[in-house]
């Protein structure tokens, strides 16, 4: 990657000739993690592993401030690096003394230690900061919802910037404390667990804890009046539901598709395994978007989601990312088939249970949808374009390229690779070649073709069966009454 802060020509000769021999190998760290979508996500030369934030928002004014604590460790001898922040800093500090810092771009906070960081240094840093989100535009927009009694945080894949300073990017996970104080009557929601929660002052304060490693976008915050559902799963996991006051006439169907959270993810891990988080959930601010987003353990869900009544599916489609991309993260944004295939695939899995049209029925229907001029098949899923990340082909023929999987490999060996991929590269991240490798390896069958079919041609493929020819082995009757009746198998 280019390093835009190497001064150039003599003046760089002379700066090196002027600093000690022994610092002279201490580089910035890059302004970006290395992204090919998005060359300034994330930065480079550190890895977080734990953020502390301690925060207070009040609601009237939009004020959010606090204190967010950094626990790093240098990847590369380490003179100055990037934090992605578009609140305000006052203050940094690393290893607890004074920082120079300045922005940069569109959201870098170039942050100077005092003393440069040799390579696999633990290094801490404090920055204070503040700031009114819903001001903040960051490549034009806020990420930031207002709310009539608050606010929400929750975007992809640009989320995090808003509320708190990071590596803003999926290859960088890490655990998470999130305490904030809210005037009380009021609630504040985040991921994973609430440790406490206590008012003085006029203020409550909630101790919320994400304690599985989590991408940053993955963190969500929401501030405002809720009603809050509590219960326990069978295995014995927290759930927290919340749901604004003010929903309206969709509070009713709201609550009849997200108190079945606990449901969903059993049946869910009857297909991909064990849960992958120590809590469950979601919540439902009054919002204006129509999105829902896999926010780690506890998904947003914006009330549009429930303007026709319940829809559990999309309840199926965000708790199926607790495996396919929050648990197993993209290595890349160009890898996002990993996490909207397979979450629109999981929505088909639930109709065909629920007696609604098999995957078959509905990858034959989607297909039928789009005629061969159609934009649809210009898209490729496995490396859609960071304009296209999010375009219904990325989902729709995502999905229907795991139904050609499943036609090429067969149902023993299909619902294998399911449930194997999530366990095999827990925590981390993957990209599609990898899964590629994975469905080869469990099948024992050459799958290039298939996934080059389906992910990567700009064109609509020729039909779903012909597409599997390349590996496709007769099938029986009975194959393909097993198809239609897979959950009696599993
Ligand atoms: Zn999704």
């Amino acid at each position: 990657m280019y390093r835009r802060l190497i001064a150039p020509g003599a003046l760089a000769a002379a700066l090196v000739l002027a600093i000690p021999a022994s610092a002279a190998d201490f580089e910035p760290g890059a302004p970006g993690i290395g992204d090919p979508y998005y060359p300034t996500y994330g930065n480079g030369g550190y890895d977080v592993s734990h953020y502390d934030l301690r925060l207070k928002y009040q609601p009237k004014t939009d004020l959010l401030e606090g204190t967010a604590t950094l626990l790093a460790t240098s990847t590369q001898d380490l003179s100055r690096f990037d934090l992605d922040l578009g609140l305000a800093a006052s203050e940094v500090r690393v290893n607890g003394r004074k920082a120079a810092f300045t922005r940069s771009g569109v959201q870098e906070l170039e942050v100077t230690p005092a003393a440069g960081l040799p390579k696999g240094t633990p290094f801490s840093v404090v920055v204070k900061y503040a700031g009114k989100p819903s001001d903040v535009k960051l490549w034009g927009f806020t990420s930031w919802q207002r709310t009539p009694d608050g606010g929400v945080a929750a975007n992809e894949p640009e989320a995090a910037a808003w509320w708190f300073p990071s590596n803003d990017h999926p290859r960088d996970k890490a655990t998470y404390d999130v305490s904030i104080a809210v005037p009380d009557g009021t609630q504040a929601i985040s991921n994973g667990t609430l440790q406490s929660q206590s008012s003085k002052l006029g203020w409550t304060r909630f101790n919320w804890r994400s304690a599985h490693p989590q991408a940053t976008y993955l963190a969500t915050l929401a501030v405002g009046k809720f009603d809050i559902t509590t219960d326990t799963t069978a295995d014995g996991l927290p759930v927290v539901n919340a749901y604004s006051k003010d929903l309206g006439a969709n509070e009713g169907a709201a609550k009849a598709s997200v108190e079945r959270t606990a449901e969903v993810a059993e049946w869910l891990e009857s297909i991909y395994g064990k849960y992958p988080f120590e809590a469950l959930g979601g919540y439902v601010p009054n919002v204006p978007s129509s999105f829902a987003l896999e926010t780690q353990t506890r998904p947003f869900y914006s009330p549009k989601q429930f303007a026709n009544g319940s829809n559990v599916s999309v309840v199926v489609h965000e708790l199926a990312h607790q495996w396919y991309g929050d648990s197993v993260s993209v290595k890349n944004w160009k890898d996002i088939w990993i996490n909207e295939g397979f979450a629109r695939y999981s929505q088909w899995l639930w109709s065909e249970k629920e007696g609604e049209g098999t995957a078959q029925e509905l990858a034959d229907y989607t297909y039928a949808q789009h005629p061969a001029d159609d934009a649809f098949w210009t898209v490729k899923p496995g490396d859609p374009g960071a304009e296209n990340q999010f375009d219904a082909a990325v989902y729709d023929r995502g999905a229907l390229a795991i139904q050609a999987l499943r036609n090429a490999v067969g149902e023993k060996k299909f619902f294998a690779v399911l449930k194997g991929w999530p366990k095999q590269h827990a925590y981390g991240n993957a990209e599609v070649a990898d899964f590629v490798r994975y469905a080869e390896k469990v099948s024992g069958k050459k799958l290039g073709g298939l996934f080059d079919t389906w992910l990567y041609q700009p064109v609509r493929p020729e039909a779903p069966a012909v597409a599997a020819a390349p590996v496709r082995e007769p099938r029986s009757f009975r194959q393909i009454a097993a198809t239609n009746s897979v959950h009696d198998a599993h």
